[in-house]
């Protein structure tokens, strides 16, 4: 089937990935028809089900300028230009995350964003957003889509051809074509969960510097702070599931309220609400999905999460998510059928989402416990000075945060050990 001779396509899920990549399909012509789970978020707030706020860096930043986004997120983002270390005597210090000026991330929360990506879509003509769709998978005829209506449960299919998949790390559709035998998934979960905890506004005003994603590493856990618009930040416990210093140990207000004075005394000095929050807010997890066999001929196409979720230490998933939209409107123009152009997308992409699925894993260690070594910060200076001496040598970090021109699989070969 030629990319000419189809003017409608299906998205499945509304989330970061299926609004971007709404938008640059219908600049191409394509009559877009997006089905989500949830209720329309322009109508009032809804569960993001994610993480409240996320650092939006290049790679992210060209996929909204790809859109014609980029002026309308950025003045919702708060520029970060590196961590601040807090070590545990309450002392902190500033490790600049780039040599340049412009080499910094920026703090965006999720649901800003996510509606204003929804809200340009719908501008756009032959766009339409069914929401409150749930997306049960492939029904029994292989190209065929079914869809419950969360409201009134009737159930309804429509045609597949052609469908891209952005329904997130627990992806319906993938499942579907794991069942059929078209996708090899492995999931490796995690064995450490997360937490979401507020450190509230004073007078209206943030308690830290509002310029920086605040860590608190403690070896074997952490806690990290990005800054909200409202003078909020929402800080997020990285903690293993059992053991010792895990979350099964911390079951009353007393248990939680002696963990945090004892391992992140000053960050607890801004968290009046802690046990409460605690208590009240889920415990999520997290993990790596790999799987190989990312659509079916030319009707369906796993993009985003659905095909590749990675753990968040590297503040990756919705920058490589946006990257994929990207990419897949590159091969566009470069492929004249659905299924080449689906088949060409996972063949170019997987390498490079194996590559940043590996070194966000490896970025755990290093925003935990590395930064913390002596060691570790002379060898970044020394990188640093290099990297202002040296055009031709860029550390692993700027190279995936601030080069999108270096594919994801080449900074791993060039860095193989992180730095
Ligand atoms: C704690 C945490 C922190 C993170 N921090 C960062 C960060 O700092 N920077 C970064 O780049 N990434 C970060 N990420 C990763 C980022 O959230 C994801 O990579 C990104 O959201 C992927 O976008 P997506 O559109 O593929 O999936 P999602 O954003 O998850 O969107 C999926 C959408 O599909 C809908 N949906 C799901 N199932 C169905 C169904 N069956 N039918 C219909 N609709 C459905 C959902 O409601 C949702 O709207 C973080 C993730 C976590 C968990």
């Amino acid at each position: 089937m030629s990319l000419t001779s189809v003017s409608g396509v299906n998205i499945i899920g509304a989330g970061l990935a299926g609004s971007l990549l709404a938008i640059l399909l219908a600049k191409r012509g394509f009559h877009v028809t997006v089905y989500e789970r949830r209720p329309d978020p322009r109508l009032g707030p809804t569960d993001s089900g994610r993480s409240i706020n996320l650092a939006l860096a290049a790679r992210g930043i060209r996929g909204l300028d790809l859109a014609g986004v980029r002026e309308r997120v950025m003045p919702l983002a708060i520029p970060m230009r590196g961590r601040m270390v807090h070590e545990h005597d309450g002392t902190a210090a500033l490790q600049m995350y780039g040599v340049r000026p412009e080499e910094i991330i920026y703090s965006v929360s999720r649901a800003d964003l996510n509606r204003v990506l929804i809200e340009a879509a719908a501008a756009l003509p032959g766009v339409e957003f069914e929401f409150g769709q749930l997306c049960l998978g492939l029904a029994h005829e292989k190209s065929v889509l079914e869809l419950r209506d969360e409201v009134t449960g009737r159930i309804h299919h429509t045609a597949a051809q052609p469908t891209v998949a952005t329904d997130g790390a627990g992806s319906a559709v993938r499942d579907s074509l794991l069942a059929r035998e078209v996708s090899m998934v492995r999931e490796a979960p995690l064995d450490h969960d997360y937490k979401e905890l507020t450190i509230p506004a004073v007078a209206g005003k943030h308690v830290m510097d509002p310029n920086a994603l605040h860590i608190w590493p403690r070896g074997g856990f952490m806690l990290i702070a990005l800054p909200n618009r409202d003078g909020t930040f929402t800080a997020t416990l990285f903690l293993a599931r059992t053991g010792v210093n895990s979350f099964e140990q911390l079951r009353s207000p007393g248990d939680v309220e002696a963990f945090f004075a004892r391992e992140f005394p000053s960050a607890r000095a801004l968290m009046p609400d802690l046990s409460r929050e605690f208590f009240e807010h889920p415990q999520g997890s997290l993990g790596t999905v790999y799987t190989r066999g990312w659509h079916l001929n030319g009707d369906v196409l796993l993009l985003g999460d659905a095909a590749h979720a990675i753990v968040p230490f590297h503040g990756q998933g919705m920058n490589c998510a946006f990257e994929d939209c990207a990419e897949l409107m590159r091969l566009m123009d470069e492929h004249h059928g659905w299924h080449g152009l689906f088949e060409a997308f996972e063949h170019e992409r997987r390498p490079n989402t194996d590559a940043i699925a590996q070194m966000a894993l490896e970025n755990y260690q290093e925003m935990r416990e590395s930064v913390l070594d002596p060691e570790y910060r002379r060898k970044k200076k020394e990188a640093e000075e290099l990297e202002k001496k040296d055009p031709n040598f860029i550390p692993r970090y700027s190279m995936v945060m601030f080069h999108p021109e270096i594919a994801y699989r080449e900074a791993l070969s060039r860095s193989p050990a992180a730095g």
